[in-house]
């Protein structure tokens, strides 16, 4: 575990710079079977935010959605040995001290936004790579109505929605995107003062 889980006085004072820490120390473990490591992933969707123009808040919810994998102990497949991490929870519960909602919101949601989406749009499933199709069935498969009902009544399922499109598509080994010294000024933006 890093220093993230048990605070030491010099990583309670600048939650930005634990952050940043926190990938450069774990974030080349691999993104699941995928054929890029977390933090390529967690930069190739925040890049995908800052070029949807979306605000500092989701473009750092982008960066962060899965900072729960970062947060545990479990080994980096654990989903396609069928063990469901429960990251989003992980990572929300990190945030929520330390970011508003338009940060944390997304990322408690950003699972249950691949629900969503296979409940409303029936061609969505079949966009999903194969771990991710794994860990649907995993995560309790599409919504039912009343699911969809509840997410909808969310403010920001919206954003959540968004943020799971750029996961899913954040996967891509020839992409390039700015060093992750560049999301520095957005995670400074939406942190909590
Ligand atoms: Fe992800």
């Amino acid at each position: 575990m890093g220093t993230l889980d048990q605070p030491s006085e010099s990583a309670s004072t600048d939650i930005v710079a634990d952050i940043l820490r926190l990938f450069r120390e774990r974030g080349d473990s691999a993104y699941g079977f995928e054929a890029v490591s977390q933090l390529e992933h967690a930069l190739q969707a925040g890049t995908l935010a800052i070029e949807a123009n979306a605000s500092s808040e989701l473009i750092s919810a982008a960066l962060l959605h899965d900072i729960g994998h970062l947060l545990h102990e479990l080994p980096d497949d654990a989903p396609d040995q069928g063990i469901d991490d429960h990251h989003e929870n992980s990572g929300f519960h990190f945030l929520k001290t330390h970011f508003g909602p338009a940060t944390y919101e997304p990322v408690r949601l950003h699972v249950a936004a691949k629900r969503y989406l296979c409940a409303v749009k029936s061609e969505y499933h079949d966009l999903l790579s194969e771990p991710s199709q794994t860990s649907l069935r995993l995560q309790g498969g599409p919504m039912s109505a009343e699911e969809v009902a509840q997410f909808e009544s969310n403010p920001f399922y919206q954003a959540a929605v968004d943020l799971r499109y750029w996961d899913d598509i954040a996967k891509d080994p020839e992409m390039k995107t700015p060093p992750l010294e560049a999301f520095e000024v957005h995670l400074r933006q939406a942190a909590l003062a």
